[in-house]
């Protein structure tokens, strides 16, 4: 059986994916969070970025990881919903912005896995999947659109943050405390998915076609400085 404190890869320095825009809406709570539930990450986002960590909720619903959060000081950046979940199938939850660091990693300290670096949550993006975990003794699967959710993810923050590399579970960061995702999540497919872009959508036409300007009327002045 898989061990969730072995789920770890890392992104290749080539093949890199093209930038596909993620399926996502902001959760109502996205303001609140990301103003009461996140803090800078001392660096800019563009750089600092090095690791995603995978989480699964150990609960029945986004909104019970969206109180949970409010109840406790803890977030990450999206939330997968499950499968009784009227979103499931159509678009992730954002739930903080990415240039800010989430509360998803209780013990950053424990980085042994990740090389020099800052604070954990400093340098990463957090996704939670919706999954009931050691609640329901991890009898909850993950459904197909889940696991390929996650990888779109992956694939779109790849292509957009030039130092990401680690792929890691929550359980290998902090085994003492965390088993998240589980044991049943599928990392091999869900590594495979993201390595080869396999569940990569085709881009918007408009981005690629060949823009033709028109005849340019030439003014005085300095067009667009600052
Ligand atoms: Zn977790």
């Amino acid at each position: 059986m898989a061990n969730p404190e072995q789920y770890h890869f890392m992104l290749p320095h080539d093949n890199k994916p093209p930038f596909i825009p993620l399926e996502e809406e902001l959760h109502p709570s996205f303001q609140w969070l990301t103003s009461n539930r996140s803090r800078s990450r001392g660096r800019d986002v563009f750089n600092v970025i090095d690791t995603i960590v995978v989480h699964a909720t150990a609960g029945y619903a986004t909104q019970h990881a969206i109180d949970t959060w409010k109840a406790r000081v803890a977030s990450a950046h999206w939330v997968i919903p499950d499968e009784n979940e009227p979103q499931h199938g159509h678009f992730v939850w954002a739930t903080v912005a990415e240039a800010k660091a989430a509360y998803h990693v209780g013990n950053v300290d424990y980085i042994p896995h990740l090389g020099v670096g800052t604070n954990v949550n400093n340098r990463s993006l957090g996704i939670e999947i919706v999954n009931t975990q050691d609640v329901q003794d991890f009898t909850d699967t993950f459904s197909d659109w889940q696991v390929t959710a996650v990888a779109k993810i992956v694939l779109y923050a790849w292509a957009k943050y030039p130092n990401l590399r680690h792929v890691i579970s929550h359980a290998k960061l902090d085994p003492s405390r965390r088993s998240d995702p589980g044991n049943n999540f599928p990392w091999e497919e869900f590594k495979n998915q993201v390595l080869t872009h396999s569940v990569l959508g085709s881009r918007n036409q408009i981005v690629t076609a060949v823009y033709t300007p028109p005849d340019i009327v030439k003014h005085s002045g300095n067009c667009c400085e600052p």
